[in-house]
């Protein structure tokens, strides 16, 4: 093609340029296609759902985890379970001498900066300013943490009814125990209160109604990794809640962020630990953990 010719298609496509737009505005057609750099990620389950791993470090292929989907609305619901008073929980939940504590009521000193406000010795989510996460690494633990959440506002509902969460190493690829009013609140069973999240649902759902405070005691072991970053010793948790056993010695097998089921990402003994903002006016209190041996 000459250059003249080419000059003439140029002005023939530069003067039809406004009809066509308009042609495809008539249609409803955007005109112009949202760039894929812009455009939100789809959720779609990796090929890490229902894949039997070869990894001795995880359960075997013929596990119960592999043959559960992720967030299936129609995975058993846990039966409801009656929770310790909360005298009791109250009395047994007194920092040990050799406890390191996170947070007392008063300040956020052992925290990174963030816009989450302590008052009356609670310390409450600030909705969209980012997680609360700790200054200090933290690797095998067992923590102390209560919870609370106020009276729901009518539609907030399954996983919007005032969400938070306790984020293992790391926020991006460690892993949630799920925080959520589940108090006859329907959503999926891999995310209510006492989950780890997208994976194992509670054994049992002890939690009180909102308003209440509640407790959870977690055992928490790291993921271990060689040299070369594979997975040699998956972390595992031990979950009370409000006194009940919910996981109990629960293998992890990936991490828990993300819209679907992720492998494990390889990552340092110790990360600090966070407290999910969910967008919700969740609280916590009396926090503190007892590091434990891996
Ligand atoms: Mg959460």
């Amino acid at each position: 093609m000459n250059t003249t010719s080419s000059r003439s298609l140029l002005g023939t496509a530069l003067l039809l340029l406004p009809f066509t737009t308009f042609i495809l505005r008539a249609e409803g057609i955007p005109a112009t296609a949202p760039s894929p750099a812009t455009s939100p990620a789809k959720p779609v389950p990796t090929p890490y759902e229902h894949t039997a791993p070869t990894n001795p470090a995880l359960p075997p292929p013929d596990a119960d985890i592999w043959k559960q989907t992720w967030h299936d609305m129609n995975r058993p619901y846990p039966p409801v379970s009656t929770p310790l008073p909360e005298e009791e929980l109250a009395a047994r939940s007194k920092a040990p001498s050799n406890a390191i504590v996170l947070f007392d009521g008063k300040d956020l000193s052992a925290w990174q900066p963030s816009k989450w406000v302590v008052k009356d010795g609670y310390v409450e989510v600030t909705p969209n300013s980012g997680n609360l996460m700790t200054k200090q690494a933290i690797g095998s633990m067992k923590l102390h943490v209560e919870w609370w959440t106020p009276e729901p506002l009518t539609g907030q509902d399954g996983q919007k009814r005032n969400n938070s969460g306790i984020l293992f190493m790391d926020p991006k690829d460690g892993f949630e125990i799920q925080v959520l009013d589940s108090y006859n609140n329907k959503t999926y069973a891999d995310g209510i209160a006492g989950a780890v999240y997208g994976q194992y649902p509670p054994t049992s759902n002890p939690i009180r109604p909102p308003g209440h405070w509640q407790y959870y005691d977690i055992t928490f072991h790291h993921p271990k990794f060689d040299a070369k970053g594979n997975l040699t010793k998956a972390a595992h948790v031990t979950v009370d809640f409000n006194g009940v056993r919910v996981q109990d010695d629960t293998t992890i097998i990936g991490s828990t962020h993300g819209p679907a089921r992720r492998a494990y990402k390889a990552m340092p003994d110790a990360m600090p630990l966070g407290l999910q903002d969910h967008h919700d006016r969740v609280r916590f209190r009396n926090i503190w953990y007892v590091p434990i041996e891996d």
